[in-house]
């Protein structure tokens, strides 16, 4: 039998982080997560124990309208649901979550059927599974990786800054770019940290700093000189840094 996955949601709507920002995409939000950010905005997407019983599906593009589909799903669910949805033209197939790469298996099956679709596939990843990525890196074209900070994610930099490397070594043989979530405690240190593992690997690597977004008080967003004095750091690092807030809060979209 094919592997199945728990998804959280299907939808249509505007990329609003980093490199693709603005671009029309269907989302699949997959359940679930190896890490546990403070400011995570998909508490859904990793909290209940088991996953939610229903994926929503939206059936017209960009309506919210939705269909409730029996979780786990197989790949075939899936290509279906993208299928209905590409009767608008997108960009790209948004694979985001939660952490996606947690169902590498389901990803393998899944990856080449959507391939045949037509469309790009995008992988939205906390960038801590770099095993997993090899596992389904020639069906993926572009790599959205965060970087977690502890000042800001409530992780182990210790042990978090390695894992990156590893997979941003991997993830370089696509079209790979960064992004960094910072807030108002975010210490200077942090990001010129990040910044050099980066450059590590390649300081052609685009990098986006995303001012954090608060949600449910547990973050501040930086002022605008801190903003300004963290770009000017990076900059110091790669060739390319760029600040972009999370857009589709302010369009509101999904
Ligand atoms: S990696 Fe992403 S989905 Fe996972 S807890 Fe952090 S913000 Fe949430």
């Amino acid at each position: 039998m094919a592997p199945h996955a728990r998804l959280v949601e299907v939808f249509s709507s505007i990329q609003g982080e980093s490199e693709l920002v603005g671009y029309r995409q269907i989302f699949l939000r997959f359940f679930g997560c190896n890490l546990h950010c403070d400011y995570c905005d998909s508490p859904e997407a990793h909290r209940a124990a088991e996953g939610p019983a229903w994926c929503r599906v939206e059936h017209t593009p960009g309506s919210s309208d939705c269909d409730r589909l029996s979780n786990p799903l197989s790949p075939a669910d899936v290509c279906d649901a993208v299928a209905r949805l590409n009767t608008v033209p997108h960009h790209s197939v948004s694979l985001t979550g939660g952490e996606p790469l947690i169902h590498a298996l389901f990803l393998e099956a899944l990856l080449p059927e959507l391939r045949g679709l037509g469309l790009p596939v995008y992988l939205e990843t906390n960038g801590t599974l770099p095993e997993s990525l090899e596992r389904v890196l020639e069906w993926v074209d572009f790599i959205g990786m965060d970087v977690k900070l502890p000042s800001v994610a409530g992780t182990d930099a210790a042990s978090l800054l390695p894992r990156h490397q590893a997979f941003l070594t991997v993830a370089r043989r696509r079209r790979v770019f960064v992004k960094i979530v910072v807030g108002a405690e975010t210490p200077a240190s942090e990001v010129d940290e990040a910044a050099r593992m980066v450059a590590a690997v390649d300081r052609a690597i685009p990098l986006t700093l995303q001012p954090v977004t608060p949600f449910g008080g547990v973050a501040r967003a930086p002022a605008p000189a801190k903003l300004l004095e963290l770009q000017a750091l990076a900059l110091r690092f790669l060739e390319t840094v760029r600040v972009i807030p999370q857009t589709h809060k302010m369009l509101n979209v999904r």
